[in-house]
C-alpha cells in the first residue's frame, strides 16, 4: 500500500506530463477497475482536457475540463496493493509510478493492464493492476470533497488546517487510545500510515503505546511538528522502496535508507543526543494498535507516572 509521499511523488511526476493533454480514447479491459458505461465514457471523459493533478491522502486526482460540458469532472485513482501507472510517450520514453513489476518496462498493454488512456499527442497512460483491488472513478470536480473516501479524511499533514490544536482535540476524544492509533486514524490526519507514524513518534521522542491523554501540551506540539517534518522528508526522498513503489521517474523511493526506526529493530538508534552524542540504544519492535511498531526505548521512554498494561 503506498503512503502519502509515494502518491504525492507520482502526482508531481505525472503533473508535468499530463496537464494540457486531451483524452482521445479510453480502453477499459476490466470493467470493475473503471465502472463507467460507454455512453458516459464517450460524453464525460473522451475529449476532455487535463487541467491539473491533485492528491488527497492516497487518492490521485486528475481534474478535467470539456468545452462541450458545463459540469467539470475529475478522475480519481486508487492504486491499492498492486496498482501502477505507466505513461508511455509516443516516442517510447516512459514514466512509471506504483507497484514495480516487469510491466513497467514491458510492452504494454499486457495481462495486468486494466485501463488505457490515449492522449491527443499519442502518449498513453496505462493503469495496470495485477490483483485488481485498485480503481478509477469519475466524480464531479465540485463533489470530490464529498466522495465517501475523502469526506471522512482529516486535514492533509502539510496543509495549514493541520494544527497542533487540531491534533490536541483529536487526542482528547480518545484519551486512552495509544497515541500511535490516534495518528494512524485517517480522520485525525490524512495519509499517515505505519511507516511515517513510527518515524514521527521517534522524532518527537514519544513512546508509541502511550495513551494520547498522557501527552503534555508541549509533547503534542512536538509530535505535530514531527509529523510535518517526516512527511516532508518522505516526499523529498520520493517515498519508500519498501512499499514496492517507484516514483513517476521509475526510481525507487529512498526514504527507507534514511529511516530512524522503521524496520531497524535490533540495530542501534542513530538519534543525536545533546553535545553531539549518538543514542546507540537498540531499536525494539512491539505491537501497537495491531501494527508492528518500531521504537527506541531510550529516546522514547515510558514515562514513570503513566499507568499502562505494557
Ligand atoms: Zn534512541
Amino acid at each position: 500500500m503506498p503512503e502519502l509521499p509515494e502518491v504525492e511523488t507520482i502526482c508531481r511526476g505525472l503533473d508535468r506530463l499530463l496537464v494540457g493533454r486531451v483524452i482521445a480514447a479510453v480502453q477499459v479491459d476490466w470493467a470493475k477497475s473503471f465502472a463507467l458505461d460507454a455512453e458516459q465514457l464517450q460524453s464525460q471523459v473522451i475529449g476532455s482536457q487535463v487541467q491539473s493533478l491533485d492528491r488527497r491522502a492516497k487518492v490521485l486526482i486528475i481534474n478535467l475540463a470539456n468545452p462541450s460540458l458545463t459540469t467539470r469532472y475529475s478522475l480519481l485513482f486508487h492504486l491499492k496493493m498492486t496498482g501502477q501507472l505507466v505513461l508511455v510517450k509516443a516516442g517510447g520514453e516512459r514514466f512509471a509510478g506504483g507497484h514495480p513489476t516487469e510491466s513497467m518496462a514491458a510492452g504494454l498493454p499486457d495481462r495486468s493492464t486494466r485501463v488505457t488512456f490515449t492522449f491527443d499527442n499519442g502518449d498513453r497512460l496505462f493503469f495496470n493492476d495485477q490483483r485488481k483491488f485498485g480503481w478509477i472513478q469519475l466524480v464531479e470536480t465540485d463533489q470530490v470533497e464529498n466522495h465517501q473516501l475523502i469526506a471522512r479524511l482529516g486535514p492533509e499533514p502539510l496543509s495549514p488546517d493541520f494544527t497542533a490544536e487540531h491534533l490536541a482535540s483529536r487526542v482528547k476524544r480518545h484519551p486512552k487510545a495509544p497515541i500511535k492509533a490516534v495518528i494512524l486514524d485517517q480522520s485525525t490526519v490524512a495519509g499517515v500510515g505505519n511507516i511515517y507514524a513510527d518515524e514521527s513518534l521517534h522524532l518527537a521522542r514519544i513512546h508509541p503505546a502511550r495513551p494520547g491523554g498522557s501527552l503534555k501540551p508541549f509533547e503534542i506540539k512536538r509530535l505535530h511538528g514531527a509529523i510535518r517534518d517526516i512527511m516532508t522528508l518522505g516526499i523529498t526522498y520520493g517515498g519508500t522502496s519498501f512499499t514496492n513503489y517507484v516514483n513517476a521517474l521509475g526510481k525507487k523511493g529512498d526514504y527507507l535508507s534514511r529511516a530512524r526506526v522503521f524496520r531497524r529493530q535490533g540495530q542501534p538508534c542513530t538519534a543525536l543526543l545533546s553535545r553531539g552524542q549518538v543514542c546507540g540504544a537498540i531499536i525494539e519492535k512491539m505491537r501497537v494498535a495491531g501494527r508492528g511498531t518500531h521504537y527506541c526505548p531510550r529516546c522514547q521512554p515510558w514515562p514513570k507516572a503513566t499507568k499502562s498494561k505494557l
